[in-house]
């Protein structure tokens, strides 16, 4: 079976993807700048918003929802997210904000929080499908992994067959370095390890980040070696 058909769009800030075939998707939408680009690769490949059949969000931060609520509207593709980000997602939550497990995180504590509301800002958006560990997203090939420790809801898109899974921020790939999400947003460390040595169980082949490049070809053993580095770094098992 061929490789599935992905085309990448980055910004300095982050990376989302648009999967055409059949039943095109998008996995994240980028920041609320990207909006431009993000249907420039919709309509590039010769679809229309109407054609993307879902838009997968891997987490709820706003450099992956950015653009979000506008596609939901212009195309009304089924929103996916994890059951616990799902709130955040509808802005009936408000997002966690900088997290206590980096000397950068506690000190964004002590921003007021209007400040970083306006920089995190993105358009809420209903989420059709909550999704859990376990679910298959059955039109797509894909199963849902849940990833906490970035965000709460945070979820990876395993495409077994394919041996590939798109990850959002559990390792980022940024100048050819694999590293962990970024600390200053996420919330605990031990389970940022459990959700990296989850993934380095997968058959997987190629991961991809909403960070950075490509992981892989052995993207498992990879993502592997980075967690017992950091576990090490860390102090914890
Ligand atoms: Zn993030």
């Amino acid at each position: 079976m061929a490789d599935l058909d992905i085309v990448t769009v980055r910004t300095p800030t982050a990376v989302c993807y648009l999967v055409r075939g059949e039943a095109p998707y998008l996995v994240d939408t980028n920041t609320p700048k990207a909006g431009k680009k993000v249907m420039g690769a919709i309509t590039g490949s010769g679809l229309r918003p109407g054609d993307i059949r879902y838009i997968l969000i891997t987490h709820y931060h706003y450099d992956h929802t950015g653009n979000l609520a506008q596609l939901k509207k212009a195309g009304g593709a089924r929103v996916a997210a994890g059951e616990r980000d799902a709130e955040v997602i509808a802005g009936r939550k408000p997002p966690a904000g900088p997290g206590d497990i980096s000397p950068a995180g506690r000190l964004l504590r002590k921003l007021p929080a209007s400040l970083l509301e306006r920089y995190q800002h993105f358009d809420p958006c209903e989420v059709d499908l909550a999704l859990r560990d376990g679910d298959v997203l059955e039109e797509l090939g894909l199963e849902v992994l849940e990833l906490p420790g970035h965000t709460e809801g945070g979820v990876a898109y395993y495409h077994e067959e394919k041996k590939l899974a798109f990850i959002g921020d559990m390792v980022s790939n940024i100048l050819n370095r694999l590293g962990p999400p970024f600390l200053s947003f996420s919330y605990d460390k031990e389970a940022i390890l459990g959700s990296m040595r989850r993934l380095a169980e997968l058959d997987l082949e190629y991961a991809y980040p909403g960070h950075g490049v490509v992981i892989g070809p052995g993207a498992a053993e990879k993502i592997g070696r980075l967690a017992d580095k950091l576990a090490s770094r860390w102090g914890a098992a």
